[in-house]
């Protein structure tokens, strides 16, 4: 049997020989950027890819190293059995690097940091480390809401976007010689942190970074059949969403708006090479040229992708020219499982439009079927919704091939639903239940656990003893169970302030507090 270390490097061979746009191999870079999830999901993540990007064509250069994918799974025995965890580009094991940069998407990623770090044989917390060991910056998506878990084990965290960031984090590193007076030039940054100081000490959390419009778009650096979105050159048409859902953290007020390009960017940018093109965006139907932007890629014969459809702005030639660019099944957002709860989350979706977009798909000759993404257990959630829900779909599914996902809410910090309750994971259960009896076998049910909902609830709200319970959980197996225990035995820490919302928020609790007690010193007297 081969040893961990040629197996890894197979495997890197493989995959580096069906890439196309492969940067700094043969070339040393001081940088490894790192992903807490295999290569086929670390490969899908645009920011990663746009960092790689610009480190290796404007900076010093940097190679890539993933979880291995034998330590995915999220209940497996640690430590697992060994296994190399090298960089792409030079078979480097990752605790040579100088300087790590990790992308981490979501709350549940943390076991993937983990098992990465201690796999790579770097020390886990970050008051640990020597100077010899390379310096840990995280940032990523999770940094726009509650990246607490990190903190233990990070060196730096960096929040917001980053591609003005991580250039220029990596310029002080590499100004300074020792470990310790670079991590400090990097803390000092406006949008950057450091991790744990001392035991349970953190800092508050710094403002978010957000790049000038003149950076976008983000884009691929390398297409690859080896990922979730196959031989799929991504491209942003826009960056952020103008819209005030209540439970999103990409939300107008939490991220700035709305920042469009122009149709010819993106499309200029598409390389011969791609196959398909991968059109990301929070928001990106609300593009006012998306019709224009689909028509001309599948003009060019390639398939496309679009990252989130709005059902009110599906029209029968979009349709038409997404079946072209390969789409079989049109996906669109409910959220909430009822007109009142959608009114309520403010998600601006009509139940009209989801019946339109059901004709839509049910018209077109090439479309096969319709898929709604729906998530249970938001705050004021009653049975009643749960039958409108039922009533609601069945008419659906009478028109056309229907799929209904689930996912559990989780109130997320820099929403307006921060800190509301879990709905749990027996109510949860009991109301899919329902909601599968109710619909009869018509309609393909695909939910998503409501315990890994529950655990990525108890992440997002607490503080940065999360990460301590992590290691708990990792070290327990990663099961369900495991993770209620780990969370149990850690002391609660407080949550760092945050910039923006949070801070409005507890200033609106405050003057809210103050009027009910004063009209109950009106009603008293
Ligand atoms: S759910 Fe979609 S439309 Fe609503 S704020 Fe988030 S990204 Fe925008």
């Amino acid at each position: 049997m081969a040893r961990p270390r040629d197996r890894a490097r197979l495997q890197i061979e493989e995959r580096l020989e069906a890439e196309h746009g492969t940067l700094g191999q043969g070339r040393p870079a001081p940088v490894c950027m790192v992903y807490p999830s295999p290569y086929r999901v670390g490969m899908s993540a645009l920011g990663f890819q746009t960092l790689y990007r610009i480190l290796n064509e404007a900076g010093p250069g940097a190679h890539r190293a993933f979880l291995p994918d034998a330590w995915e799974p999220a209940s497996l025995v640690w430590p697992a059995p060994k296994e190399s965890v090298l960089s792409y580009e030079q078979s480097r094991p990752v605790s040579d690097y100088r300087i790590l940069a990790m992308s981490v998407s979501y709350e549940l990623e943390v076991t993937g940091v983990i098992r990465l770090l201690e796999g790579a044989g770097i020390p886990l917390y970050a008051k640990d480390r020597g100077p010899r060991d390379p310096i840990l910056i995280a940032g990523g998506p999770l940094t726009t809401t509650n990246p607490s878990m990190l903190l233990p084990f990070v060196d730096i965290l960096m929040f917001g976007e980053g591609e003005e960031q991580l250039p220029l984090a990596v310029d002080k590193i590499l100004a300074n010689r020792q470990r310790s007076t670079a991590i400090e030039a990097v803390a000092a940054m406006p949008h950057a942190m450091r991790g744990e100081l001392e035991p349970g000490h953190f800092e508050a959390f710094p403002p978010q970074a957000k790049v000038d419009k003149s950076q976008l778009p983000a884009f691929s650096a390398i297409t690859t059949p080896n990922t979730e979105l196959a031989d799929m050159f991504l491209v942003e048409p826009e960056r952020g969403c103008s819209r005030q859902c209540t439970f999103c953290v990409m939300r107008g007020p939490s991220t700035g708006g709305m920042r469009l390009l122009d149709l010819e960017t993106p499309l200029g940018l598409v390389p011969d090479t791609a196959k398909r093109v991968g059109l990301v965006g929070a928001a990106v139907t609300d593009h006012p040229k998306l019709e224009q932007l689909v028509d001309r890629v599948v003009q060019t014969g390639r398939g496309v992708g679009v990252s989130s459809l709005r059902a009110d702005r599906l029209t029968p030639e979009l349709v038409a020219n997404l079946a072209r660019g390969g789409y079989r099944q049109i996906t669109v957002a409910s959220d909430g499982i009822s007109q009142r709860l959608r009114d309520q989350l403010q998600r601006r979706i009509k139940g009209e439009s989801i019946l339109r977009a059901a004709d839509l798909v049910r018209d077109d000759p090439t479309v096969r079927g319709l898929k709604v993404y729906n998530m249970i257990g938001v705050p004021t959630e009653t049975e009643d919704d749960v039958d409108e829900l039922i009533d609601f779909n069945l008419q659906i599914a009478s028109k056309v091939r229907l799929t209904l996902t689930f996912s559990t809410f989780v109130a997320k910090r820099n929403t307006p639903l921060d800190g509301q309750p879990f709905i749990g994971t027996k109510q949860a259960e009991a109301r899919l239940k329902k909601i599968r009896k109710g619909l009869g076998g018509k309609v393909q049910i695909r939910p998503q656990s409501p315990k890994w909902a529950h655990v990525e609830y108890l992440l997002a709200q607490r503080g940065a003893e999360s990460g301590y319970a992590a290691v708990k959980a990792v070290y327990a197996g990663g099961g369900y169970r495991a993770w209620l225990r780990a969370f149990e035995s850690v002391e609660p820490l407080p949550r760092p302030l945050v910039y923006g919302d949070e801070a409005l928020k507890a200033r609106r609790a405050q003057r809210a507090a103050e009027r009910q007690a004063k009209a109950r010193l009106n009603v008293l007297s």
